[in-house]
């Protein structure tokens, strides 16, 4: 409307982008966030956390645009992700036993130790899945899947010093990235 004040997102770019208040006034550039073709679809982020301090927040990121081909790319780099979360933990887990059981045997061991054994045994784990999963695909069937426009919460003080949530988005390609700054004034 004339004369009232535009409602601005407040931003800042680290190596992603930190969006500290009013997310709903973002503005997407209208290309495709892959590859800047025509936008034919748009994405969704619903992000859910549930902090201590400030119970359930639940933050919806609308409105990323792909062109359809991308869309299908974004779909299968985000399940391919999850696969490789799960299999984090299924490798992970019975590394960190085999860990602990081998900690339990040596003399001395403290209980405490278990956990940071279970720990470097996901940690493992995590890399073992990175290996396996993201290493073959890349190499192989790198034009099929697509690192997405993600998006999650994180718990910061805010410019009038109390706790809040802001949200930090990873934009992967690097021009469009480029684009979302200026065309958010950050
Ligand atoms: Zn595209």
């Amino acid at each position: 409307m004339e004369g009232e004040m535009e409602r601005k997102p407040r931003i800042r770019r680290e190596n992603n982008f930190v969006v500290e208040e009013n997310i709903d006034a973002l503005k997407w550039p209208q290309q495709c966030a892959e590859c800047g073709r025509p936008v034919e679809v748009t994405d969704t982020l619903k992000l859910e956390k549930t902090y201590k301090t400030l119970g359930k927040i639940n933050v919806t990121v609308a409105g990323i645009p792909y062109c359809q081909e991308d869309m299908l790319r974004v779909r299968r780099g985000k399940l391919l992700e999850r696969v490789r979360m799960i299999l984090a933990f299924v490798i992970g887990i019975p590394l960190g036993f085999i860990g602990i059981a081998l900690a339990a045997n040596s003399p001395g061991t403290k209980i405490i130790l278990f956990g940071v054994v279970m720990f470097i045994g996901v940690l493992a784990g995590y890399g073992l899945a990175w290996l396996i999963v993201k290493v073959p695909v890349k190499l192989l069937f790198k034009s099929k899947f697509a690192d997405p426009v993600d998006g999650w919460l994180i718990e910061e003080k805010k410019k009038d010093g109390k706790e809040g949530v802001s949200v930090v988005l990873s934009i992967p390609n690097k021009e469009y990235a480029d684009l979302f700054a200026r065309t958010n004034g950050v």
